[in-house]
């Protein structure tokens, strides 16, 4: 899939990202790291079993060999999942290995946002939310509301506002809050 975001790029994001997280402390200590420890097989809603990692946004793979010891890779076809029409070939779907230990450096972008997801409203304005994502286990900052670091949120929407930019990661966020719209989901907006 053809991204118009250039590796560089994706490295300045990286660094960026680097220097903030949710809290002053470490989070994982509130829940045992529960986002990375769940990446084994999960089951569903309707009972089925899952597989929980973490896709990349298009282009992001750039930064990796796909020869890491610490990830296992997926390939797939965008247009065998739920992505916008847009998304035509290669999507990468990775896994830890090791969680909740990874080279902090390198941890893909989903990881490094989360609990915050982006929005992008009917006249679209990015905002950015807690997750609305149905997950099988309890993140504390979501459900206790605690409040996240500002230099965290800011940093976030700082990317977001570039990765955006990207049409086709404007059509996933478009497709996502979309669907969100529909189903009248209740959003937590953080800014
Ligand atoms: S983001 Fe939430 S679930 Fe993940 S480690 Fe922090 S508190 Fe736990
Ligand atoms: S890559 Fe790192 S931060 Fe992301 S789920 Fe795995 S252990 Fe956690």
């Amino acid at each position: 899939m053809k991204s118009t975001i250039r590796k560089n790029t994706y490295k300045a994001i990286y660094r960026l990202l680097n220097k903030v997280s949710p809290l002053s402390s470490d989070c994982g200590e509130l829940c045992s790291a529960a986002c990375c420890n769940c990446g084994g097989d999960a089951i569903d809603e309707e009972g089925l079993d899952f597989e929980m990692g973490i896709y990349l946004l298009p282009g992001e793979e750039k930064l990796f060999s796909k020869k890491e010891t610490w990830l296992k890779w997926n390939v797939e076809n965008a247009e065998d999942y739920e992505f916008p029409d847009s998304w035509k070939g290669k999507v990468y779907f990775v896994r830890c290995k090791t969680p909740p230990h990874c080279p902090r450096e390198m941890r893909p972008l989903q990881c490094r946002f989360y609990p915050l997801a982006p929005y992008l409203t009917e006249s679209g304005d990015l905002r950015l939310i807690l997750s609305p994502v149905e997950l099988p286990y309890r993140c504390p900052l979501i459900d206790d509301k605690i409040p996240l670091q500002r230099s965290f949120i800011k940093a976030t929407y700082t990317v977001w506002k570039r990765l955006i930019k990207d049409p086709l990661i404007r059509d996933l966020v478009a497709m996502d809050s979309k669907e969100l719209r529909k189903n009248k989901h209740e959003l937590v907006e953080i800014i």
